[in-house]
C-alpha cells in the first residue's frame, strides 16, 4: 500500500486557534503577539510587541459612546448626537441647538466599546490590528491568525487525501477555509504563499 499523505480531520475548530493572534505592532509595525487570557473573551486580550516592547491591555481602549437623539430644552428641535471616544462617562453633556443657539443639558445612555485600531481588513478580533501572516494567491488574500493556524492550513493543503470530519455539529477550521485554498489547481501557489508567510518570521 502506498503511503498516502492524509489530512486527518480530527476536528480543529477555528475557535481552538483563537487564543492568540500575531499582528503588526501599532507603534513600530514589528511583530507583536496578542494573548487572549480567557477563552474567547477578547476583553481579556493583551498585546506585546517583541520589537519595541510596547504593551497594552484591550481594556485600556475602552471608551464610551452615545449616538442617541435628544431634543432642545428650549425649542424642541431635534438634536443629533454622535459622541465617541470618551474616556469617562459624563453625567451629562451640553448640546448646542442650531435653531435657537441655546445649550441643553442632555443625559444620555452611554455604551462602552473597545476602540479598535481598525474596524475592517485582515485584522485580529480584539485590537483590530493587521494580521502578521497574510499574503496573496491570484488576487485572494490568504491569512492566518498565528503560527499554529498557518501550520494547520499547510498540513491541510499538503495532504493529498482529505477526510471530512464526521462531527457535523462543529465547523472545523478546514471547513471554514475559503474555496481558493481548497482548489487543487491553486495548490502550488497556496503552498508558495504559505512559505512566504512562514519566512516572514525570520525577517
Ligand atoms: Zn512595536
Ligand atoms: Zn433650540
Amino acid at each position: 500500500m502506498t503511503n498516502v499523505n492524509r489530512y486527518q480531520g480530527d476536528p480543529i475548530r477555528m475557535y481552538d486557534l483563537m487564543d492568540h493572534f500575531t499582528v503588526h505592532c501599532p507603534k513600530c509595525n514589528g511583530k507583536a503577539e496578542i494573548e487572549v487570557n480567557e477563552f474567547l473573551r477578547f476583553k481579556s486580550a493583551k498585546l506585546r510587541c517583541g520589537t519595541c516592547f510596547f504593551s497594552e491591555n484591550v481594556l485600556d481602549r475602552t471608551r464610551y459612546r452615545s449616538s442617541g437623539t435628544a431634543w432642545c430644552m428650549h425649542c424642541s428641535t431635534k438634536l443629533a448626537l454622535k459622541i465617541e471616544e470618551r474616556k469617562i462617562q459624563p453625567a451629562y453633556i451640553l448640546a448646542h441647538c442650531p435653531e435657537c443657539n441655546k445649550k441643553s443639558k442632555v443625559r444620555e445612555n452611554w455604551e462602552t466599546y473597545v476602540m479598535k485600531y481598525k474596524e475592517e481588513g485582515i485584522i485580529d478580533p480584539a485590537f483590530g490590528l493587521d494580521l502578521w501572516y497574510q499574503d496573496e494567491v491570484k488576487g485572494d488574500v490568504i491569512w492566518a491568525y498565528n503560527e499554529a493556524h498557518l501550520q494547520e492550513i499547510k498540513k491541510y493543503v499538503k495532504a493529498e487525501l482529505r477526510e471530512r470530519t464526521t462531527n457535523r455539529f462543529k465547523m472545523t477550521m478546514v471547513e471554514k477555509l475559503p474555496n481558493f485554498i481548497k482548489m487543487a489547481k491553486n495548490r502550488d501557489d497556496v503552498l508558495k504563499a504559505l512559505d512566504r508567510m512562514e519566512k516572514k518570521n525570520k525577517d
